[in-house]
């Protein structure tokens, strides 16, 4: 979570330059935003609490600076905790990514000996480190004060430090991501390689423990843990101003929600290498683990049932947050599959850690090339679905199902078979995406807009819908909603239904059609207003969501439906489906 940024170069206009960055990265926070830059022998800082929107930051020009979009965790949302925070002296500013675990104690020493802290932030405390280590002697090299500093700080943090009197940036990460980017301009460091399209050419992505040192004459790279000099392994930046643009679309996630069948054809038609590698793995293992959390846990928990179904093997499952709780039967012979958009999701990464101090085998599904799952995994299949901006997960879902489908086929010995599905569930995407059912859909949300809860069930391959149905619309509009195994209904949560209480019912053409209708028909009973989506219409469906039959694929199409209405309930009710409060892309932070 947050996003950070920084720059140095020929351009005297770096606040600028930082500021538009910062508007590409705030999809990873946007509780406040703030930019400092080094200029006339000091440093001058602009931040503020809420979206950087058509903010103008009133800044000197300065070929040096940093900036930072915040996920608050320690301190609330004011411009006082905004990064970038100073030391003492105002000779250092510290921007910061996730949290350090143990930021209290340092803070009291700190406090003790005399340090005036401006924050409540645990980040802060950086900025003061700093400076104590430098305080002996103000030349020595800041890039051994940094190591220093970082090397007592716990937790998965990246850290950018500017130093206005020697004029240079140094930044350390320790999970949490920072790519280095080279343009012709200058020399930037970025949490996300999108911020730097426009800017750079290359790219490097900073290991755990490198240390970079950014000044006007050049970058230097070494290890934190040994101070060996590296040099970098810049590759080309393949990311164009197509893909972070809107395009045609008002708004990032019907932007991907569309682009969901281009994706699907990309896998369906290249990835048969990669899926049959994985399915060897999994063949070859004593065990195998599925791990996510969010929505990639949902495509997690619909491999499970895949890979039962079609190839007749338990791949167990758990969300990212869990693992740690049931690892203990991990061993060298497990796989653990661990699926992410980004790669950078802490519960996850985590798990993998956990998991390899164990010896298991690591393969991952993972959207964003050169992120921290993508290089521990020992096999990553990259997801190719191009940068998801939206906060809300919804083509990098569907392409993880296609390749657990894949694979479970593969295991079968039936590859051809989910390919074949693909393409009917890729036909599907566009039925369910075309302007008449967009318009059913909209429709419909203006329908329930005002209710406070939905419901939403499923069986069998359906029941991960049904919860990935219920985080859409829940994480988008707000509106409550609640998703879970059709035969629980009676176990409880039927005690909520109320007269109008909506009630989305997924109803595929497979063995769980009868028994779902059962459940809907009890939920009819008692006042709710059942939304079927189903191949098929039933006369117990108040409304009906047609959605094309794509065999054990048709997870893929009736998520379309669950995305579509998240998004329309959260337009009618006046709020940004990109941005939904409280959220961040990118889950940094345990
Ligand atoms: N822990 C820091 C804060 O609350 C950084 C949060 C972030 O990664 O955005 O300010």
């Amino acid at each position: 979570m947050c996003g950070i940024f920084g720059y140095v170069g020929a351009n005297q206009a770096g606040g600028d330059i930082i500021l538009d960055a910062l508007r590409k990265l705030e999809y990873r926070g946007y509780d406040s935003w703030g930019v400092a830059v080094g200029a006339n022998g000091h440093i001058d800082i602009a931040k503020h609490a809420g979206r950087i929107g058509d903010a103008v930051a009133e800044l000197p020009d300065a070929p040096i600076g940093f900036g930072h979009t915040r996920w608050a965790t320690h301190g609330g949302v004011t411009d006082a905790n905004a990064h970038p925070h100073l030391d003492c002296t105002g000779r250092f500013a510290v921007i910061h990514n996730g949290i350090i675990e143990n930021f209290r104690g340092i803070k009291d020493r700190l406090l003790a000996s005399g340090h005036q802290f401006h924050s409540e932030t645990d980040s802060e405390v950086i900025a003061h480190l700093v400076e104590e280590a430098m305080a002996d002697d103000p030349n020595r090299d800041l890039i051994s004060a940094v190591r220093e500093v970082f090397a007592q700080l716990r937790g998965l943090n990246a850290i950018i430090v500017l130093d206005n009197r020697t004029h240079q940036l140094t930044a350390v990460k320790n999970v949490s991501p920072l790519v280095l980017g080279q343009g012709t301009k200058g020399l930037y460091l970025a949490s996300d390689a999108l911020a730097l399209v426009g800017h750079a050419d290359r790219i490097h992505y900073l290991e755990d423990g490198q240390m970079a040192r950014l000044a006007s004459d050049g970058v230097t790279l070494w290890s934190a843990e040994t101070g060996a000099s590296q040099p970098p392994d810049f590759q080309p930046l393949t990311l164009t101003a197509n893909d972070t643009s809107l395009g045609i679309y008002p708004h990032f996630m019907i932007k991907e929600i569309h682009e969901q069948p281009e994706v699907l054809r990309n896998i369906s038609s290249h990835y048969s290498e990669p899926v049959k590698e994985l399915a060897a793995l999994i063949r070859e293992s004593y065990g195998s683990f599925l791990v996510g959390s969010g929505t990639a846990s949902y495509a997690a928990l619909s491999g499970s049932y895949l890979f039962s179904r079609i190839a007749r093997r338990h791949v167990n499952f758990t969300v990212g947050s869990e693992f740690k709780y049931q690892e203990h039967f991990i061993t060298d012979r497990s796989l653990v599959i661990a699926l992410s958009q980004s790669g950078e999701t802490a519960d996850v990464i985590e798990s993998v850690l956990a998991a390899k101090q164990r010896g298991a085998k690591i393969a991952a599904l993972v959207n964003v090339k050169g992120s921290t799952l993508d290089r521990l995994a020992d096999f990553s299949i990259p997801l190719g679905a191009g940068p998801e901006q939206c906060v809300l997960s919804t083509k990098a879902y569907t392409a993880k199902l296609a390749i657990l489908l894949m694979a479970a086929h593969e295991l079968n010995g039936s590859l051809h078979v989910a390919r074949e599905l693909l393409w009917q569930a890729i036909d599907g995407i566009e039925q369910a995406i075309a302007p008449d059912s967009a318009n059913l859909i909209r429709a419909i949300a203006a329908r329930i807009v005002q209710r406070e809860h939905a419901f939403i069930i499923g069986r069998g391959l359906s029941y991960p819908t049904a919860l990935e149905a219920a985080l859409k619309i829940k994480e988008v509009s707000y509106m409550h909603a609640e998703g879970f195994a059709g035969g629980e209904l009676k176990h409880g949560v039927i005690a909520l239904v109320e007269q109008g209480t909506p009630a989305i019912v997924f109803s595929p053409n497979d063995e769980t059609r009868d028994d779902i209708l059962s459940g809907a028909m009890e939920m009819r009973s008692r006042g709710a207003l059942t939304i079927g989506v189903s191949p098929v219409n039933d006369q117990i469906f108040d409304e009906f969501i047609p959605v094309a039959d794509a065999g054990d694929a048709s997870p893929i199409v009736n998520v379309i439906p669950a995305q579509l209405l998240g998004y329309e309930l959260a337009l009618l009710r006046g709020l940004d489906p990109d941005k939904p409060r409280n959220l961040a892309k990118s889950v940094t932070v345990k």
